[in-house]
C-alpha cells in the first residue's frame, strides 16, 4: 500500500495574462482580463493583491460572474475566488453557527444546509453564484434576504491587506444594497460568511406562491423543493440564455406617489415594502412592450420582462446601450428611474 501525498497548495497563484472573460460572466459578453488568477488559500490571496499592488494596477474578485457586466476589457488583475469550506462552529438545539469559504457555490451550500435539517436559506435556493458575493447585494428572494441569517463576515482590505470581522451591522444591508455596494465598494475581499441557522423556526411563507402551496410547518426540504421548482419555470438558465437574473431593481416609491401612479396606470403591480412600495419594474417594462424587443443582440426575455438576455454574445457597451433605453423610455413614461441591478464593470 502506497501512502497519498497530499500537494501543499503553492502560496503563489499562476497569473494568466490576456485572460478571456467571456465564460466567466453568464451575460457572455465578450471582455478580456489583463491578468486573471485563481485563489485557494488567503495567503494565495494576500499574494494575488500584493501582485496588483506592485503591478500598480486594480483587482476584481469574481465569483461565477453572474452579477457582472464588463462594460469594456478589464484592465487589472481578475482574482478568481476558490476558498472553500464548511465548519460548524457551534450547534445546539435552538442554533447553529457555520463557517462558510466564500468560494462554496450558494445552491449547493443551501442544499447543504436543508439536508441536515437546518432552517435559514433554503428560500434562497437556486441563486446562482458563490458565498462571498451574497452579501454584496444582500442576495433575496421568495421573502428572505441573507442578511437574515449573516452574523459576521471575515473581510480582507485590499490596501492594507489587513483582516477584520465585519458584523451584521457594520454590513448596512438594504433591498439589494450593501456597504459593499457603497464607501467599501472594490475595496476588500470577503473571505468567509458566519451564517445562524435554526433547526426548528417556522418556515418563511411570506411570499404568495410558497404560501399557497405549503403547510405552516413545512420542512426546510418541501420549501426548498418549492423555490427550486417556482425559480425553475419562471426564470432562464444562463447555461441555455445568457443573462444575469434581473437586470434592474424593483423601484421603491412612497404612498403618495404610488396613489399618484394608480390613478394614471390602475393596472400597475406594487407590493407593501417596509413602509414603502415596491413596483414591478417588470410591469413597466412590459406595459412600455419591451418584451421579446431586440436591438443589436440584445434583449429582453420573451417571459420574463425583467430580464436582459443576450444570446448573441453581445459586447458590453450594447448590453447597456439596450438597458439606457428602457431606462429612459421607462423614466419619459412613469417618471421613475430605473436601476441597474448588476454591478457595472469599467
Ligand atoms: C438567473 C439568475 C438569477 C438570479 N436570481 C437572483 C435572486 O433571486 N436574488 C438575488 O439577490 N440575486 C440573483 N441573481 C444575481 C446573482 O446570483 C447574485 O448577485 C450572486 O450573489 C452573484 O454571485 P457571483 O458569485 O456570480 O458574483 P459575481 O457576479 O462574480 O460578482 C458580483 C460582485 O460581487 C463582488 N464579489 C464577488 N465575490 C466577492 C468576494 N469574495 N469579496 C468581495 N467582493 C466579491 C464582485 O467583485 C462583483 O462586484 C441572479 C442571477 C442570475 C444569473
Amino acid at each position: 500500500m502506497t501512502n497519498k501525498i497530499i500537494e501543499p497548495i503553492a502560496t503563489e497563484p499562476v497569473f494568466v495574462e490576456n485572460y478571456d472573460l467571456q465564460s466567466a460572466n453568464t451575460l457572455a459578453i465578450p471582455a478580456t482580463a489583463a491578468y486573471f488568477c485563481e485563489v485557494e488559500s488567503r495567503q494565495q490571496l494576500v499574494n494575488a493583491l500584493a501582485f496588483a499592488e506592485q503591478k500598480k494596477i486594480e483587482s476584481l474578485i469574481v465569483g461565477e460572474g453572474s452579477n457582472l457586466v464588463f462594460a469594456n476589457d478589464y484592465q487589472g488583475l481578475v482574482i478568481q475566488n476558490k476558498l472553500l469550506g464548511i465548519h460548524v462552529l457551534e450547534q445546539s438545539v435552538d442554533e447553529i453557527l457555520i463557517r462558510v469559504g466564500a468560494g462554496e457555490n450558494w445552491h449547493a451550500l443551501v442544499e447543504y444546509c436543508v439536508d441536515h435539517g437546518w432552517y435559514g436559506i433554503e428560500n434562497l435556493a437556486l441563486i446562482p453564484g458563490l458565498a462571498g458575493a451574497a452579501p454584496i447585494q444582500n442576495i433575496g428572494a421568495y421573502g428572505a434576504e441573507l442578511k437574515d441569517v449573516l452574523v459576521q463576515l471575515t473581510y480582507i482590505d485590499k490596501a492594507s491587506l489587513e483582516t477584520t470581522q465585519m458584523s451584521n451591522a457594520n454590513c448596512e444591508f438594504a433591498y439589494r444594497q450593501s456597504v459593499f455596494k457603497q464607501r467599501l465598494k472594490n475595496k476588500g475581499v470577503i473571505a468567509d460568511l458566519t451564517l445562524r441557522l435554526f433547526p426548528n423556526a417556522k418556515p418563511s411563507l411570506s411570499y404568495p406562491a410558497l404560501r399557497d402551496q405549503l403547510p405552516n410547518d413545512a420542512s426546510p426540504k418541501q420549501v426548498f423543493d418549492a423555490v427550486c421548482k417556482l425559480r425553475q419555470a419562471k426564470l432562464p438558465a444562463p447555461s441555455q440564455i445568457p443573462n444575469a437574473g434581473s437586470f434592474f431593481k424593483n423601484p421603491i416609491v412612497s404612498s403618495t406617489q404610488l396613489g399618484k401612479l394608480k390613478e394614471q396606470f390602475p393596472g400597475l403591480v406594487s407590493f407593501a415594502f417596509e413602509g414603502d412600495h415596491k413596483i414591478a419594474a417588470a410591469w413597466l417594462i412590459d406595459h412600455r412592450g419591451w418584451k421579446s424587443k431586440s436591438i443589436k443582440g440584445v434583449g429582453v426575455h420573451q417571459d420574463q420582462a425583467l430580464v436582459l438576455v443576450n444570446p448573441r454574445r453581445a459586447k458590453g457597451s450594447d448590453v447597456l446601450g439596450f438597458a439606457r433605453q428602457i431606462q429612459d423610455d421607462v423614466q419619459n413614461s412613469f417618471g421613475i428611474w430605473l436601476e441597474i441591478e448588476p454591478i457595472v464593470i469599467g
